[in-house]
């Protein structure tokens, strides 16, 4: 249990309600209690899922938590946080919030929202205590209008989930379905909503930080053969790799296969094997990229193999071929598909 609200706790949180100065009118403060051993960033994203989820708005922290010694409860840990959309509009918004302020929360989250919310988390009684405070109040923009949400981040909880599922070899369609499918699961069917529906251009931005955490060059070429050379992150799963030299009219051919892919290939395809072919919605270049996919004894396919060319030559597949069944020799299976 990563946090445990303790009900029931009345004599202590009026001991720590008489240590607290008031607050202002506008601001709703409640004191919670919690088991000792909870965990407090759970609990806070926790919290803050449920004002979100509560159409209560978007929270960020503002500034660093503090950490400090205080007066009245010892050892404190605060957080302050404000409106996602509490900054301060500068150049074109800044007119234009002069000129049709009603035009201003469509383009920018910078609206000069007021309201905000506070965590300050001590210990007390061998129990945990959490001092909210909410200062509900949105200006300048509107909870309710779907179109505002157009400037919106993609919640972060989907862009990880897209990051995650963007690792397998999967088409970008094939993501937009799949985050479709876990805006609904998870409850949010306004498909105008940009904080849960995405576009395939915000998938192609999301692939394009996932590539930068294993790039390894600017250049992609020098970054594929850093990475399939000797020391690179890819060099056990090489079979056979050709880099692309256009002016001499050499193709790229790259073949990936892990050990436990060439057990399964050796397992399940010493007759049957197919290839399956995907186009360029997996590279940036558009290059063709085949799996060699078994069926195994569940009748799933495995992909045990995966070609990357970058031409469709029948040459070029052939050579691919031929340097798989060669590889696969050298591990002692004569490979000879129908
Ligand atoms: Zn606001």
């Amino acid at each position: 249990m990563p946090f445990q609200l303790l009900e029931d706790r009345q004599a202590i949180v009026a001991s720590v309600e008489s240590l607290l100065h008031k607050d202002r009118k506008d601001v709703l403060r409640r004191v919670v209690v919690l088991s000792a051993a909870s965990d407090r960033d759970d609990f806070v994203d926790a919290r803050l899922k449920e004002l979100e989820n509560g159409g209560k708005g978007i929270f960020n922290l503002l500034g660093r938590r503090r950490d400090r010694k205080d007066r009245r409860f010892g050892d404190t840990m605060t957080l302050e946080m404000r409106c996602e959309r509490g900054g301060h509009p500068t150049g074109r918004f800044q007119r234009l919030q002069m000129e049709k302020p009603e035009q201003l929360a469509k383009q920018t989250r910078t609206n000069n929202c007021p309201a905000y919310l506070s965590f300050q988390l001590f210990t007390r009684e061998d129990v945990l205590i959490c001092v909210e405070r909410l200062s509900p109040t949105h200006v300048g923009h509107n909870l309710e209008d779907v179109e505002e949400y157009s400037v919106c981040h993609i919640t972060p909880t989907l862009q990880e989930c897209i990051r995650y599922w963007a690792e397998f070899p999967v088409t970008n369609q094939f993501l937009l379905n799949k985050s479709v499918t876990w805006a609904r699961n998870n409850g949010h069917n306004d498909a105008h909503d940009r904080r849960y529906y995405v576009t395939i251009k915000d998938i192609k931005n999301i692939r394009a930080t996932v590539a930068k955490d294993f790039q390894e060059d600017p250049n992609d070429a020098v970054s594929v053969s850093k990475l399939c050379g000797e020391g690179g992150a890819l060099k056990e799963q090489v079979v056979f790799y050709q880099a692309l030299d256009q002016p001499n009219e050499v193709p790229l051919v790259l073949i990936l296969q892990t050990p436990w892919q060439r057990e399964q290939l050796k397992k399940y395809g010493q007759e049957v094997a197919f290839l399956d072919a995907t186009y360029s919605g997996i590279t940036a270049y558009g290059f063709g990229m085949y799996s060699v996919v078994v069926q195994n004894a569940h009748g799933c396919g495995v992909p045990t193999a995966f070609l990357f060319l970058s031409d469709e030559k029948e040459a070029t597949l052939f050579l691919a071929m031929a340097k798989l069944k060669e590889s696969l020799q050298q591990h002692g299976f004569a490979w000879q598909p129908r």
